[in-house]
């Protein structure tokens, strides 16, 4: 296979720019040779000044990280979203204007029928160009498309506008000499026939994260348009650490069948989910996912893997330098986080290879196990409210509570304390903060505010002793 791809999604909890070139040699010593490069609000746009995410890299980041890449033989394929996934820009007031349905609408996909988004795409693309003078394949992304926002500009003839303006942002990439790369599912959705008013060469990029339906890959296949697969090897709402892995590895056999039967397929992404849109909160990262992509890299080379047993302890001597047995490893591959610390801090104290790795799963797992504490702590408080209110919660309850609360507070401020030294080595200040903010901060608030109630509650049901 020419193409074995990992996505790096730069919407997630992206690593430093410096502490990315190790992940970059890692992963060529796995065998990944390209990475999708999505950035979203990471990459500091000249035409989109103003609105960049605080832990943006610079110019010359992104440079050196090309350098890296070549330096390893790893193609860098930027992504640019060309349809929707655009909240990222269509958020900001300054680019309202551009929003399916009108300023008040849609803030994920901009509308098609105004041609200051393609303008503006054009200018994204050329400043992408002009730091990775060297790329020779080029994604425009433009999957999941929706086709149900109220606009009077487009509505009418929203899908014959997108078959437009993808194939003018694949003539746009191809006048380059460049390769295009298209998410296939509108196509596939809406009308795969579709796909044939495309300009001649571009790749249908072909994403399925569950079942698989060969059918349609066999028809795609056989009309002769150049396809590569997509399989999810990350994404998971809750776990940052090592999240349930089985459903991935699974995913990833069954792309690893279609390889086998169709090798004209010619190449494959293994995505990893940095969140759901960018204000969601962060979720899959890619040095957490350094696992699935040696199972991903596995399959694509070698076929199917039979013996997962096998190949999990061959992965722990391979990558980690360390005897692991598979119950020890496979231990770290379920829900829960507390599960996992025994062989995440062994790996942190021991391993003689990559201990950096390590180190980030022990600290990604360190703060799951803190999420489950104070998310299992204070979930079912609203059906108590009137009881509150009504000064009907007794002395003993009420004061636990608010006990509890501070405790929780003051336990994980404690242990995000002392992780946090540990995570500022691998990743940006301002990304660790605003992870903090979303997981931990938006909790405390939250608690903070069922404190006012509770604490009045208190008063109240003394108050209610007295009149007795
Ligand atoms: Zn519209």
């Amino acid at each position: 296979m020419e193409i074995k791809a990992v996505h790096f999604d730069m919407k997630s909890m992206i690593p430093t720019a410096e502490y990315s070139l190790t992940l970059l040699d890692e992963l060529a010593e796995q065998g990944i040779n390209a990475v999708v490069v999505e950035f979203e609000d990471k990459f500091p746009f000249d035409v989109t000044a103003g609105i960049h995410h605080p832990a943006a890299w610079t110019k010359e980041e992104f440079r050196a990280f090309a350098k890296r890449c070549k330096e390893r033989n790893i193609e860098l394929i930027p992504l640019l979203q060309s349809i929707g996934h655009l909240d990222y820009l269509l958020k900001y007031p300054k680019f309202r204007n551009l929003r399916d349905g009108g300023p008040e609408g849609s803030s994920y996909q901009w509308c098609l029928a105004i041609e200051e988004s393609y303008e503006l795409w054009c200018a994204m693309v050329e400043e992408l160009l002009e730091v990775f003078p060297e790329t020779t394949i080029f994604h425009i992304g433009a999957d999941e498309c929706r086709m149900n926002v109220p606009c009077e500009l487009c509505e009418e003839n929203r899908l014959d506008l997108y078959v437009k303006r993808v194939a003018r942002c694949c003539e746009y990439i191809q006048k380059k000499n460049m390769k295009v790369v298209v998410w296939d599912d509108v196509f596939r959705k809406y009308g795969e026939e579709k796909f044939a008013l495309l300009p001649e060469g571009v790749i249908s990029c072909v994403w399925m994260y569950c079942k698989l339906d060969e059918e349609y890959i066999d028809r795609m296949v056989s009309s002769g348009v150049e396809c590569w697969g997509a399989s999810c090897i990350q994404a998971h709402k809750f776990f940052h650490a090592m999240s349930p892995q089985e459903p991935k590895m699974r995913n990833v056999d069954a792309w690893g069948k279609i390889h086998q039967k169709y090798p004209q397929m010619t190449g494959h992404i293994g995505t990893i989910w940095g969140r759901n849109q960018c204000q969601s909160p962060f979720n899959s990262n890619l040095p957490q996912s350094m696992f699935m992509t040696a199972y991903l890299v596995e399959t694509l080379e070698n076929g199917i893997i039979e013996d997962r047993k096998k190949f999990i302890t061959g992965f722990g001597r391979k990558f980690f330098g360390m005897d692991l047995d598979y119950n020890t490893m496979i231990n770290y591959f379920c829900y829960e986080p507390g599960y996992s610390e025994p062989i995440v801090t062994e790996l942190k104290e021991k391993a003689p290879r990559h201990r950096d790795i390590a180190e980030i799963w022990y600290g990604l797992n360190a703060l799951d196990q803190l999420l489950f504490y104070i998310y299992s702590c204070f979930s079912h408080n609203d059906c108590m409210l009137t009881t509150y209110l009504d000064g009907m919660a007794p002395r003993e309850m009420t004061r636990n509570w608010l006990e509890s609360v501070r405790l929780c507070k003051e336990d994980t401020e404690k242990g995000l304390a002392e992780l946090k030294p540990l995570m500022l080595k691998y990743f940006p200040e301002k990304v660790w903060e605003e992870f903090i903010d979303q997981r931990f901060r938006a909790k405390f608030e939250r608690n903070e505010y069922w404190r006012h109630i509770i604490a009045s509650a208190a008063l109240k049901w003394e108050e209610n002793l007295k009149k007795e």
